[in-house]
């Protein structure tokens, strides 16, 4: 098969096929503990056996297999298993997310390897030359499951029903790590990989006086339109066939996408995470908050196209919640949160209002058909959102209407709230060697610890703090 890279407006580098083969590590006489099993997690573990550390993983969820069903409960019955859902479980959030393989960090790691891993665990290798690789949610528990397989078939141990609970500190040093059923484990280096929605994490840090930060991010809603409509205004009725509701495209066009971004006092607002094809789906991990995010399948079928819709937040906006100092970001997004969950009714129905209705204040009469499958309900979201981020996205909304004809339109429903866009708290490490720099043996890493957003920046944070826990051990 002949191959060939193009690059456009950007440099020549040369993408190798890579192949890495795991060692034998269960007689190893150094071992790391890895809390959470999310692609920060797994890809640092991988790295670490690579280099003959044995790593043990603690894992609060369960296995991908056990983990659908509980999804499957929580889509149809509206119940929350705070352990096992779409962010907590083999995998962390990156099991049942879109599986969007781009990311903007191309300077923080070795992109071409981790897309290589994802091949030589199961991923299709498209991905290796698309400009936007692409997973899609069907295939990625398959892909997980293997990259378990190998860390447990190297002697490494992989841990469920792990919820760490506490440290055992003695001066400067972790000396146990507890879990929520009373096992304790020691290690010469701990990794924290819990992700962004590990809230009881980042108040055991705070208690235990264990420095963490508040960090900006980025609060809103996601926004679902008909995915013909994008169609039609991304590529023009000329490139429509009418068959089905509103036309369907001819063959060789992919369900078309859109970026926008805008700035409205000040502040930006962007979509994020945009699914051509995908659903919305409940990414809440607690009893009584309401978040969502979306995904989509390989094929990108699904006749709707959902994207995030977010407004930049700092430690300015987030008002009385000041008081909480480095977990006020943290306070201000679950409010919002937990506002949402109740205007939705509960079982985790989301409070909804259709695009034009939400920018002239008008609660919706009816709403349109919408993939978010515990289902919507209407509610003016100006009683959900904080104000301000309620005005920037009124205005943002005419505005991307002006950019991009007929999005903006009352076919398009909004839905409260997409909140956790990234973490609101960062845990700070060394630039160099990227301990903490009070614990000597914590490295905070992921997105969970502020240093990515996404999967492929998590997992290229976790073969870098991997290095780092290499070096540290070489002395
Ligand atoms: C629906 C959805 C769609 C998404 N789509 C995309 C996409 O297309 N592209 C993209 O790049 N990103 C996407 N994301 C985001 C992506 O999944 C995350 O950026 C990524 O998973 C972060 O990796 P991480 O390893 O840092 O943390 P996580 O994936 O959050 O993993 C953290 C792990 O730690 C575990 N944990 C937490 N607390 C504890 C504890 N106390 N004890 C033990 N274990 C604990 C959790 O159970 C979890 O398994 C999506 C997310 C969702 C929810």
């Amino acid at each position: 098969m002949l191959t060939l890279q193009v690059f456009i407006r950007e440099p020549y580098v040369e993408r190798e096929r890579v192949r890495v083969d795991f060692p034998d590590i269960s007689r190893a006489e150094k071992k790391a503990l890895v809390i959470g099993a999310g692609p920060a997690g797994l890809f640092a573990a991988l790295s670490l056996i690579e280099k003959g550390i044995r790593p043990i993983i603690l894992e609060r969820g369960k296995d991908v297999r056990s983990r659908r069903r509980d999804l499957a409960l929580l889509n149809k019955e509206g119940i929350l298993d705070p352990e096992s859902n779409y962010c907590f479980g083999e995998g962390g959030a990156g099991t049942y997310s879109d599986g969007k393989l781009y990311t903007r960090s191309n300077k923080r790691g070795d992109i071409n390897r981790i897309l290589n891993l994802f091949v030589q665990f199961g991923a299709e290798p498209h991905i290796l030359y698309d400009a936007h690789p692409h997973i899609g949610t069907n295939k990625l528990p398959r892909i997980i499951q293997a990259m378990r397989q190998q860390i447990t078939d190297c002697g490494g141990s992989f841990l469920f029903g792990k919820k760490v609970v506490d440290l055992i500190l003695q001066d400067d040093t972790i000396k146990q790590v507890v879990t929520a059923d009373g096992d304790r484990f020691e290690a010469d280096a701990i990794l924290l990989a819990t992700g962004h929605s590990a809230r009881d994490i980042f108040h055991l840090l705070d208690r235990k006086k264990i420095l963490i930060e508040a960090k900006p991010f980025a609060l809103g809603v996601r926004i679902e339109h008909p995915q013909y409509l994008i169609d039609a205004v991304q590529y023009g009725a000329a490139h429509l066939t009418m068959k089905g509701a509103g036309g369907t495209r001819t063959d060789h066009l992919p369900p078309a996408s859109y970026n926008l971004v805008e700035q409205v006092a000040g502040k930006g607002v962007f979509s994020f995470c945009m699914c051509p094809g995908g659903i919305i789906a409940p990414a809440s991990t607690a009893p009584g908050e309401l978040v969502v995010n979306g995904w989509s399948p390989s094929r990108r079928n699904n006749p709707f196209a959902n994207s995030g819709m977010v407004v930049s937040t700092e430690e300015k906006d987030w008002g009385a919640f000041g008081q909480y100092g480095p977990l006020a970001g943290l306070y201000f997004q679950q409010s919002v949160e937990q506002k949402s969950f109740d205007m939705g009714g509960g079982r985790y129905v989301a409070p909804a209002q259709r695009m034009a209705d939400f920018v002239d204040r008008r609660k919706s009469a009816s709403l349109p058909s919408c993939s978010y499958l515990p289902g919507i309900h209407a509610v003016p979201l100006a009683e959900v959102l904080p104000g301000f981020i309620y005005e920037d996205l009124r205005q943002a909304f005419t505005a991307f209407g002006r950019k991009m004809k007929g999005y903006y339109t009352n076919e398009a429903v909004v839905v409260a709230t997409e909140s956790r866009t990234s973490s609101p708290v960062r845990i700070p490490r060394d630039a160099k060697s990227l301990r903490h720099p009070q614990i000597k043996n914590l490295y905070p890493c992921g997105e969970g610890a502020g240093y990515a957003g996404g999967i492929v920046s998590a997992a290229m944070d976790g073969e870098r703090v991997a290095a780092a826990v290499v070096a540290s051990f070489k002395g």
